[in-house]
């Protein structure tokens, strides 16, 4: 019987810690979000984020710029919340418009209230394997749900579909630094279904709905599905919570084969949501030194 990797049920345990946490603090963490444009996935997972955050008993700013501002403007806006002392922790909703190095803004953030884990001080952290820095959330739901159902990664295979700089690399990194061999695949990638099929846990996150199908699996694996897509025609903000949200694995297909796999929705999205609190709160801790 395949076992379901239950990403809500990890979270509801976070969330309980962290609802214990911010009741001991003097002050409520205070994380801003950083939203330019309308794009209905990010307000989504924004209004998800602020959900958990006033679950946990957090103060969230959600600061909405113009799809249109400027570069200057935007990173002006940044060095304020830097500059702000009782702001603990600040995220960008990506993907930004065209107008706007997504490199520059992140690095923008200071890297002590970087608690989305993407500029590049706390990157070059992950990368000399310092955990003094901010782990970035997605990489970190992984892991932390791997860990809850006791799948260790020290010494097994893992191949990570995916190799983008806010993704795959990221998670790439963190398997590595647990001590797996890792095998990184992407659309460049020949022969896809040889290569998924050898490692002991498979890692999808493509952005590409039903991409992983049963010919690229087999028995005995585990398959954590990082994808979020939202099927073409469906009004996100009104089909959410029916199912309309898939991943980039064939679920059905797929989990009659292997081991272990994690659904979508309901699988690493809440833990990406959880680490983010989690990272704040550790925020916090720095700031009230
Ligand atoms: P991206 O488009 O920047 O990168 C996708 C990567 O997948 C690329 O490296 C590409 O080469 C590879 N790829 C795409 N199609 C492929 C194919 N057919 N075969 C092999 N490789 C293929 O996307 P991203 O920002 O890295 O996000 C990936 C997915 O993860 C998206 O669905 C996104 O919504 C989701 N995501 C989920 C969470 C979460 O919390 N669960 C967080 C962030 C992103």
């Amino acid at each position: 019987m395949v076992k379901i990797l239950d990403g809500r049920v990890v979270q509801a345990g976070i969330k309980k810690k962290l609802i214990a946490t911010c009741s001991g603090l003097v002050r409520k963490p205070h994380l801003v979000i950083i939203q330019v444009g309308k794009r209905p996935e990010s307000t989504l997972y924004i209004e998800r984020k602020k959900k958990f955050g006033e679950q946990i008993g957090v103060k969230i700013t959600h600061a909405h710029y113009p799809q249109a501002i400027s570069e200057v403007k935007l990173i002006s806006e940044i060095i304020n919340f830097n500059n702000d002392g009782a702001v603990h922790g600040i995220i960008v909703q990506i993907p930004l418009p065209k107008q706007l190095n997504t490199t520059r803004i992140l690095n923008t953030i200071s890297a002590v209230k970087d608690v989305d884990g993407l500029s590049a001080v706390n990157l070059q952290r992950a990368w000399q394997n310092d955990q003094g820095g901010f782990r970035p959330a997605t990489a970190c739901g992984v892991l932390i749900l791997l860990e809850h159902y006791k799948i260790p990664l020290r010494g097994r295979t893992v191949v990570i579909i995916g190799r983008s700089a806010l993704v795959g690399k990221h998670l790439a990194l963190a398997c590595l630094n647990a001590g797996a061999t890792v095998t990184i695949c992407h659309r460049e990638t020949k022969n896809l279904s040889a290569i998924t099929k050898q490692s002991d846990i498979l890692i999808v996150s493509a952005g590409s709905p039903g991409l992983i199908t049963k010919k690229y699996v087999r028995a005995g694996q585990v398959v954590v599905d990082v994808g979020i897509n939202v099927l073409p025609g469906q009004k996100l903000l009104e089909e959410v919570g029916k199912r309309k949200i898939v991943g980039d694995v064939a679920y059905d297909e797929v989990a009659s084969i292997v081991r272990a796999i994690s659904p979508v929705p309901g699988g690493v999205g809440p833990l990406t949501i959880a680490c983010l609190f989690e990272n704040l709160v550790e925020a916090y801790k720095f700031h009230s030194r």
